[in-house]
């Protein structure tokens, strides 16, 4: 019986992808994003950043993924995340420890699989967090608003969140203590809402506070999309091919660093 992982399924921005759930069988987030994919966080469920749980792998997760990788030889990415906000398990790095050991035993057609962290980005104002987060060779780093406004409306974060201007500092932090050879991919998630009195995170304001945080976090990556699945809130809808150049290209304008990567799916 499968208990951690999913997949694999072949991802838009990753390639072949195995997910890996390190949090329970529930949904546990300190955000509420009405474009959430896998649905609303239940009341009890939206937790503070500074929750914690104690989830450590069980000796299953080891057979497990064993048994799913012997058959993918051409895999692209073991990615942690699902279920909600990953960091908020004290065991993360076990699960990760677990997966490099599995990824050396194998034989691998290419590149073996890079190992991928899923984050919302609200927990990387505790050190210990990104230190932890850094030792992911890809982080996937949530971060589609760039005003309080918009975030609140957006996310819809737990109280005891930081301000966006943390989350930014936190990421600018991070991106500069990853060793070089790992990854900062922020993922940039913009969307349209059909409820008059509902702006989207697709305004221009939005979209160039968005573009001047980017500059001063120097990602590697700019990862720009839109729902490919049916979104927690029925009024939202994705923006079309057109609008996400029109965004790569204010990105772009206003990076203005050859260094950072600007992609759109
Ligand atoms: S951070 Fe991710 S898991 Fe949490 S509510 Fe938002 S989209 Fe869903």
């Amino acid at each position: 019986m499968r208990e951690y992982t999913y997949g694999p399924f072949q991802s838009r921005r990753l390639g072949l992808s195995l997910g890996v759930n390190v949090l329970a069988n529930y949904k546990l987030c300190t955000f509420n994003c009405v474009y959430c994919e896998i649905g609303l966080t239940e009341k009890n469920n939206l937790v503070s950043p500074k929750h914690r749980i104690n989830l450590p792998p069980s000796p299953h997760f080891n057979k497990e993924l064993k048994s799913i990788l012997r058959y993918v030889p051409h895999l692209n990415s073991i990615t942690f995340g699902y279920n909600g906000e990953p960091t908020l398990n004290e065991n993360l790095l076990d699960f990760l420890k677990i997966a490099t050991i599995v990824r050396k035993e194998l034989d691998w057609i290419g590149e073996k699989p890079i190992l991928t962290l899923f984050t919302n980005s609200s927990t990387l104002y505790f050190d210990e967090i990104r230190e932890r987060v850094n030792k992911f060779e890809l982080v996937l780093a949530k971060f589609d608003v760039a005003n309080d406004q918009d975030f609140e409306r957006t996310n819809r974060p737990h109280y005891e969140t930081q301000s966006i201007e943390s989350i930014i500092e936190s990421l600018i932090k991070l991106k500069r203590e990853m060793p070089k050879e790992h990854k900062l991919a922020i993922q940039s998630l913009i969307f349209n809402s059909y409820k008059k009195d509902f702006i989207s995170n697709n305004n221009s304001r939005n979209v160039l506070d968005l573009a001047y945080a980017l500059k001063r976090i120097k990602p590697d990556i700019v990862q720009i999309y839109s729902n490919a699945r049916i979104p927690a809130e029925y009024f939202v809808f994705a923006i079309d091919d057109e609008r996400k150049r029109e965004i790569a290209s204010i990105f772009k304008e206003i990076i203005d660093n050859e260094k950072t990567e600007i992609l759109i799916y």
